[in-house]
């Protein structure tokens, strides 16, 4: 500025020095120029002024702009720092929860499988428990069927127990009937299975009488044991049936003479005949009418060959006039045995079987053997 004044003022002082010499020349005339000029650095002096001013203001202001921009630059560069650390805080939150839900993801997802584990296992117990209850209903079942199966069969068989205990009892009596027919005593040939124990020596095993209670209360038992014995007697009936000539001795024979008083054949008086005369063909066979035991087979005189068979209780069968004798003294026989043949040997007056049967030593009527059974007889004809 100080230059430019100076500057200014050589100038003016050039200026002046030709202004001085001119102004010999146009005083006048330059004096009115000096005085514009003077103006026009006046008014650029202002000029420059106001430009000084003006650029020293506008300096100002743009400092003041450009210190403010600063400042705002600043404050945005600190506010962005702490948005970047926010979103910084912001992302590690949200990792920190993307961490805790995945934590509680997996939990969820163990705790899902362990509580699945555990209802499968609950199904489980469920179904053994299911089945065990099945077994045992199963099995309380097959126990009733059992009981029900095992009472039928009880009834039934006590019904069976009672039809052959009333069977053999018919039995029983119907054999004791043909016994009691013959005359013989059925008590006599078969004893009580009560009454042997008590004859002669006495002994056995040793049973409780409380025993024989508990017994006697199974129904089936006792009625078990009623029918053992009446089985035990039947079969010593049956052999007693086996034993007894109840049936004739000839087959196709026919009775010519019965038991007791007659007319004698031979002198015509009256006397007693002890047996039957049976009438058969010459050369019949002569058959064991029951098993015994041959206790002679000889000559003995009006009789001729004779043979007598034991069958015991008693019981002795005599068959007289045979021609010929198949067995001896000491042989045992079967029932329907040959024992001989039909012949006319000894005091006869014809061909025919002479058949006695004693009884204790004592001659009785065969006719009560051969009608004890009510069948008709076969191959009996009574004349
Ligand atoms: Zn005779």
């Amino acid at each position: 500025m100080r230059l430019f004044r100076r500057k200014a003022g050589w100038l003016v002082g050039g200026l002046c020095c030709v202004a001085l010499v001119a102004s010999l020349v146009a005083v006048g005339y330059f004096h009115r120029a000096l005085e514009r000029t003077e103006s026009e650095i006046a008014t650029l002096r202002s000029e420059a002024t106001r430009l000084a001013q003006m650029h020293a203001g506008r300096s100002a202001q743009d400092r003041a702009l450009l210190e403010q921009v600063g400042r705002e630059l600043a404050q945005s560069s600190v506010e962005r720092e702490a948005a970047t650390a926010d979103i910084e805080a912001q992302a590690q939150i949200v990792a920190a929860q993307e961490a805790r839900i995945e934590q509680l993801e997996a939990e969820r997802d163990t705790a899902v499988q362990y509580a699945a584990e555990q209802v499968r296992r609950a199904v489980d117990r469920r179904a053994m428990l299911e089945n065990a209850v099945n077994d045992r209903v199963q099995a309380i079942q097959e126990r009733d069927e059992a009981t029900a199966m095992r009472d039928a069969t009880l009834i039934e068989t006590r019904k069976v127990l009672r039809q052959l205990d009333a069977e053999t009892r018919a039995t029983i009596a119907d054999i004791e009937k043909i016994i009691v027919a013959t005359g013989l005593e059925p008590s006599r040939v078969v004893p009580e299975p009560n009454r042997i124990r008590r004859v002669g020596a006495r002994g056995g095993p040793y049973i409780p009488w409380k025993a024989q209670v508990a017994l006697a209360e199974h129904s089936e038992s006792s009625q078990l044991q009623t029918l053992t014995q009446q089985l035990e007697k039947l079969k010593a009936l049956r052999d007693v049936m086996v034993r007894l000539p109840l049936v004739a001795p000839v087959t196709h024979a026919i009775l010519s003479d019965g038991f007791g008083y007659r007319r004698d054949p031979v002198n015509g008086g009256g006397a007693r005949h002890e047996g039957l005369d049976l009438r058969a063909v010459r050369d019949s066979a002569v058959i064991a009418p029951a098993a015994g035991t041959v206790v002679a087979a000889g000559w003995d005189g009006a009789f001729g060959n004779l043979i007598q068979i034991d069958h015991g209780f008693g019981v002795v069968s005599r068959y007289a006039h045979l021609s010929r004798m198949l067995v001896r003294k000491g042989d045992v026989v079967a029932r329907n045995e040959q024992i001989g043949v039909v012949g006319a040997t000894g005091r006869a007056t014809g061909v025919h079987l002479h058949y006695e049967i004693w009884v204790d030593g004592q001659p009785r009527d065969p006719m009560r053997f051969l009608t004890a059974v009510s069948r008709p007889v076969v191959g009996f004809v009574h004349q």
